[in-house]
């Protein structure tokens, strides 16, 4: 192992592979199966070069039959009464929180994260498992009165059917349940296709599904090294109703073209370009507590790094000091070994881009004052650097690192970091200035969003150190992680005032209005209104007048 690595044992127990002697083949409609073709490819700890097992390895012939087993389990899944899919959601949180190790060891196995970066992962990915647990029966809708004001226009919400879920490697458990959650919770089955770096953890995952009773075919995992070629043909397929991806921006947009001739649902969530800002009002302590987490989580292999730094003239040299020394106290090493804060990166192409990204940097002037070199193998290291005087139209502030660089580049007044913001990939909209800021830049007012985590860090927000969010998430109207991503199609039914037609069965519609059940008032037809699934399996929705919640 190289010198510069923290050296060590790895933690007692992390040197078994979690998954060795489990299910390392595909998962379609139950059953573990081989690819088709035979094949299998080699899954690596990056912290080693080691092969740690082999993985089935799917094609387009799989992907079909998984997709042929979501399809079958389709119709029982959406009619199973929410209470139960409910239920099996939270179990399977209840069964992932104790076993958070065996996890954590299988992220840091495949992926390279500190097991404490990786514990939290699990912790964080089975979150959504309980959130969307609740959500399960809690799926609302709405009525309103038609344009013509006699009828109602009622949307209820239905599963939309056959999801094809794609996974990054940075966060192989937390992207995966944040995906897998909602749309159970909705009644969708889906077919999971982990990417090819880290299949280990999500077929562990299927494992524990399986384990809490999720019945075959809803959830289905194929893992291959032919991504292009099994999403092609999934895509293509008419029977698939949503897609769901995270990551690259590149990939996405093939993905999104390639749904465009069915107009298929999707949601994204892609690459940016985030810039961190440091005015120079801040409390440079908290901002430099705020860079660091914000740049060293998952060895800045995380979707929210921050990509670039954005530091005013007068606190350059000040920030700068503090960060290269905070950076040179960083210890670089594999995930498993303690001491550890920041692991390997994910495979040597990641390397190279990275050797290749900071060598033209310092080749357009910029300084290198800490780390700036990938460490000799094995395993795929690169140092924790800094670099600085980064000028403004240097490739590394336009590309996105994704690796422990700092790179630090400097601007004289507000109107100027917003310049320097915009350049390099947030567009006008979505760029938030904090109100004390907006004198400066009065036409960025209302504009874009930061990243979740600074929203609840209102004392850096009141220093001056502001992180701008991403720049191309969530472009495509998709919408992860919350109510909002439940998979769920809206149906709109017009139904009479009157109270004839179908509309006396769900609703208990009378001719002028309806009750509201828990305070018996009567609903004018003219009134808005909502309902709420039934807190009873195959009860009638009840219908509540506004600000009368569910019983
Ligand atoms: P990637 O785009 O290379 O791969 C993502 C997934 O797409 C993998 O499952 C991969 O197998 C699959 N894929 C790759 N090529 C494909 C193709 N031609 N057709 C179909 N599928 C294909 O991204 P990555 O390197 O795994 O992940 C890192 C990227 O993900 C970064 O850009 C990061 O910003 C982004 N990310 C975004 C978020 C977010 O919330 N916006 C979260 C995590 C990661």
């Amino acid at each position: 192992m190289a010198d510069s690595l923290v050296e060590g044992s790895p933690i007692p127990g992390t040197q078994v592979l979690v998954a060795e002697g489990g299910c390392h083949t595909l998962l379609i409609g139950g059953r573990s199966c081989d690819a088709a073709d035979g094949t299998r490819f080699n899954v690596e700890d990056p912290a080693t070069e080691r092969v740690l097992t082999t993985v089935a390895n799917a094609g387009a012939v799989d992907a079909s039959l998984g997709l042929d087993a979501a399809v079958d389990a389709g119709a029982q899944w959406a009619a199973t009464p929410s209470r139960a899919r409910s239920e099996l959601l939270r179990r399977a949180f209840d069964l992932l929180v104790p076993r958070i190790d065996d996890f954590a060891r299988s992220i840091t196995a495949e992926m390279g994260k500190p097991l404490a970066d990786a514990r939290a992962e699990v912790g964080y990915a089975a979150d959504f498992l309980r959130w969307f647990a609740e959500e399960a029966v809690r799926i609302p809708g709405r009525f309103t009165p038609a344009p013509d004001g006699t009828t109602q226009i009622v949307v209820t919400g239905r599963p939309v059917g056959p999801c094809y879920l794609v996974t990054p490697w940075n966060f192989p458990l937390a992207m995966a349940t944040r995906k897998l959650a909602p749309a159970l919770a909705a009644g969708c089955t889906v077919v999971l296709k982990p990417a090819e770096l880290t299949p280990l953890t999500s077929l562990l995952f299927a494992e524990l599904l399986v384990e809490v009773g999720l019945p075959p075919g809803v959830v289905n995992v194929v893992t291959t090294t032919r991504p292009a070629e099994v999403s092609a043909a999934l895509l293509a397929d008419p029977r698939l109703r949503k897609l769901s991806f995270t990551g690259s921006t590149a990939v996405g947009r093939t993905l999104l073209a390639q749904a465009a001739p069915r107009v298929l649902r999707t949601s994204m969530e892609l690459g940016g370009n985030a810039p961190f800002v440091v005015f120079d009002d801040a409390d440079l302590d908290a901002a430099v507590v705020g860079a660091m987490q914000a740049k060293f989580r998952n060895g800045g292999q995380a979707c929210t790094a921050a990509n670039r730094f954005l530091v005013q003239a007068d606190v350059a040299e000040p920030f700068t000091d503090r960060i290269v020394q905070r950076v040179a106290a960083l210890r670089l090493g594999p995930g498993d070994v303690a001491g550890t804060d920041v692991g390997p990166l994910v495979d040597a192409r990641a390397v190279r881009k990275i050797d290749e990204l900071v060598r033209r940097a310092v080749a357009q002037g910029a300084r290198v004052l800490a780390g700036g070199r990938p460490v000799a193998g094995p395993g795929h290291f690169f140092e924790p650097t800094v670099l600085a005087d980064v000028a403004p139209d240097a490739d590394v502030l336009a590309e996105k690192v994704f690796g422990p660089v700092v790179v630090l580049t400097s601007f004289t007044d507000e109107r100027h970091a917003v310049e320097l913001a915009k350049r390099d990939g947030v567009r006008p909209g979505e760029l938030r200035l904090h109100p004390r800021r907006v004198q400066g830049a009065p036409h960025d007012r209302r504009a874009g969003r930061r990243d979740d985590r600074d929203q609840h860090r209102p004392d850096l927000q009141r220093r001056g150190a502001l992180r701008w969010g991403q720049a191309v998430r969530n472009r495509s109207g998709g919408r992860h992680g919350g109510a909002a991503g439940v998979p769920r199609d809206q149906i709109r039914r017009v139904r009479r005032a009157d109270g004839r037609g179908d509309d006396s069965i769900a609703f208990g519609a009378r001719r002028g209005g309806q009750r509201c059940r828990p305070c018996t008032r009567t609903i004018q037809w003219s009134a808005p209104g909502s309902w709420w699934p039934s807190s009873q399996p195959g009860h009638r929705r009840s219908v509540r007048t506004p600000g009368c919640g569910p019983a």
